[in-house]
């Protein structure tokens, strides 16, 4: 089975490819789908946010990287594709990925969404407080591969 695993990754993080490495060993293939979203302020351009995903997911065969932009229905669809992944960490990303479920299901019935639960140590982790953290010369070694270590540096090297 084929699978699509959509979101920000801005930038990704060990939580994101925790819930990639193990849907690679579920599924057939994965397909990670970066939001290229232009309302959307994100630290990364869609470029880096693919080149820093390519680098860190190059270990699993299985594993495609791709972008997309507009309603996430339309591109799964698109895709030949039905079921969507998606990671849960606490009660608080309950509401807005059960919404989010309910809403893509009714402009696309047969599609699923297939939450994995995110790992007890990175339940705490996002994309937001890694950005803050490296924002003020924080370390971010325990949260972030090397290569995403590096380029959240630089683009913090001059201040926002
Ligand atoms: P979005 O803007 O769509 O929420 P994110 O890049 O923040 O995009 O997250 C993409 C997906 O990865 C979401 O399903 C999110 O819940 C999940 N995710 C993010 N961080 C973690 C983590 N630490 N553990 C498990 N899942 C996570």
């Amino acid at each position: 089975m084929k699978v699509i695993y959509p979101g920000s990754f801005d930038p990704v993080t060990y939580g994101h490819l925790d819930i990639i490495e193990r849907s690679s060993k579920k599924f057939d293939k994965v397909i990670i789908a970066i939001l290229n979203n232009k309302s959307k302020k994100n630290l990364f351009t869609i470029e880096e946010r693919v080149r820093l995903l390519k680098e860190t997911t190059k270990q699993f065969p299985n594993v495609e990287i791709d972008t997309f932009s507009g309603l996430l229905t339309s591109y799964v669809k698109e895709k030949g594709c039905s079921t969507v992944i998606r990671g849960l960490r606490a009660v608080s990303d309950f509401e807005y990925e059960m919404q989010m479920a309910l809403v893509n299901r009714k402009t696309y019935p047969e599609m699923e969404t297939i939450f994995m639960v995110s790992r007890a140590e990175y339940v705490f982790l996002s994309s937001s407080i890694v950005k803050e953290i490296a924002s003020f010369g924080g370390k971010v070694t325990c949260f972030v591969p090397k290569v995403v270590e590096e380029a959240l540096a630089n683009k913090f090297k001059g201040g926002f």
